[in-house]
């Protein structure tokens, strides 16, 4: 049996060489032949699974339903917001034939679907009494970048989902913003304990069409930073472009106001760089698939015996998703490489002196802590130790998040923060982002608890706004 290859580079050296060896040894992605399109594997599709599950209960606690639209959406649609077609022409794909017969309109495959959606609003929103409207669909979206596709990161075709809501006031508008905001705060902490920067996204890096986007932004160990999520308020300028309007209780036309919000699969990818080691990859126990492996360590003798224990042990932990290993062929040396490559949060080991002593080992993945158990309490010490891996891995990151935040006062400081990979929370003028550019960094989010003071660390004139600023994916 040839020993299956581990993770090869480290991921302080090499962070894009280990992240593709990590998504693809531990099965959670694979290549097609089609650039930026990537097979989803049961390993990964199971993570998607668990947030979809989570957001999916909340936002019906907040009155939202599910709903479909078709993926096509005609040109005409797409054109009547200018700025939003501005925005996403250069990654649309159309289609324009149907078998060698030219369509009278091309179709946009929906890169997002607030033209679409916004059309039948139109139809939909007749009286005050028709409002709110709270809807969404999961569902696959296609932008056609052309810039170096990453797998889950930056990719042609993803999921995620994206909910689009009318409301009567601008202030119960803005209340959907935050709260769901605050949902997509839950997924990075409590489900990915990943600690989510807040904030509202600059003029030049909001949604296309949009009034502000609010936005969850990571910083990851590799010194890059990245968009986990959006809430966008819409204002009125869909309703508009697309004549949404409904009748108040005065009998007048008022146009509502819309939202839109979204996270996708990109997510997993950042989850998967937050965490992941030399060894392969790091799952927070709550999203994973499998909690734990037993893995069975039986020589001839024994073996009967070895396997009856871990059988029960395996009975006892039904719940909990547990993969039972008694591959023959394979060294428990060779079964643990396996495993920790794939991310399972605990190995459980059982060999003849376990047996003996009516207890088996717990290894945890991301520190190897290794604790003996009496066989009578592995449920309840599985539990602890998976809340407590979880618990563990978002303080570490919090406290990584901590010690790589800087607070640069000049444009050197900047510099040299961004170049040593560096977060920098800085006072800024509200402009200047292309000289920020030119610096390698960009723009991520302005905290919603704002004390900007003095002049803009970037180009010195009166600042404005404190604004999160680093190299980004
Ligand atoms: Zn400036």
């Amino acid at each position: 049996m040839s020993m299956a290859e581990g993770i090869t580079v480290k991921k302080a050296e090499n962070p894009s060489e280990w992240y593709t060896q990590v998504i693809q040894k531990a099965e959670l992605i694979d290549y097609t032949d089609v650039s930026g399109c990537y097979v989803f594997r049961p390993r990964s599709f199971a993570i998607w699974e668990k947030l979809r599950e989570f957001f999916d209960c909340e936002i019906k606690k907040l009155g939202v339903q599910n709903l479909y639209f078709p993926m096509f959406i005609p040109e005409s649609f797409f054109k009547k917001e200018a700025e939003h077609v501005e925005g996403f022409a250069p990654e649309v794909a159309w289609v324009t034939h149907s078998g060698n017969t030219e369509l009278k309109e091309r179709l946009a495959i929906r890169p997002t679907s607030e033209a679409i959606i916004s059309d039948s609003f139109r139809k939909w929103t007749r009286s005050w009494k028709d409002l709110p409207i709270k809807v969404n669909q999961w569902c696959n979206v296609v932008r056609w970048e052309f810039n170096n596709p990453q797998p889950f990161l930056r990719t042609r075709e993803f999921l995620w989902q994206e909910g689009h809501t009318l409301f009567v006031t601008k202030e119960d508008a803005d209340k959907e913003v935050m709260d769901i905001l605050e949902l997509y705060r839950r997924i990075s902490e409590e489900l990915y304990a990943m600690p989510a920067l807040l904030g509202k996204k600059s003029e030049k890096e909001k949604f296309a069409g949009a009034d502000y986007t609010t936005s969850v932004e990571c910083f990851l160990p590799t010194g890059k930073a990245i968009q986990l999520a959006t809430s966008h308020a819409l204002g009125q300028n869909f309703a508009k472009a697309f004549e949404i309007e409904y009748t108040d209780a005065n009998e007048e036309k008022q146009h509502p106001y819309q939202n839109s919000w979204g996270i996708s699969t990109r997510s997993i990818g950042v989850m998967v760089i937050m965490h992941s080691d030399d060894k392969g990859l790091v799952v927070p126990p709550r999203v994973a698939l499998n909690k734990a492996v037993i893995v069975p360590i039986t020589t001839k003798k024994v073996n009967e015996e070895v396997i009856k224990k871990a059988k029960e042990v395996y009975r006892e932990l039904k719940g909990f998703n547990v993969i039972f290993d008694d591959r023959e062929g394979y060294s428990p040396g060779w079964k643990y490489n396996e495993w920790e490559m794939k991310g399972i949060p605990v190995r459980i080991e059982i060999g003849p002196k376990d047996v003996e002593k009516d207890q088996v080992v717990f290894v945890r993945r991301d520190n190897g802590e290794k604790v003996f158990v009496p066989i009578l309490n592995v449920k309840e010490r599985l539990k602890e130790m998976l809340e407590d891996m979880q618990g563990v891995l978002l303080d570490n990151a919090k406290s990584f998040l901590k010690e790589n935040t800087l607070f640069p006062k000049n444009k050197e400081e900047l510099k040299t923060a961004v170049n040593d990979g560096k977060l920098s929370l800085i006072n800024w003028c509200g402009g200047c982002e292309e000289s920020i550019k030119e610096l390698g960094a960009k723009t991520l989010n302005m905290p919603f608890d704002q004390n900007p003071k003095g002049s803009c660390v970037n180009c010195g004139s009166k600042a404005k706004f404190e604004i999160y600023v680093s190299k980004s994916y």
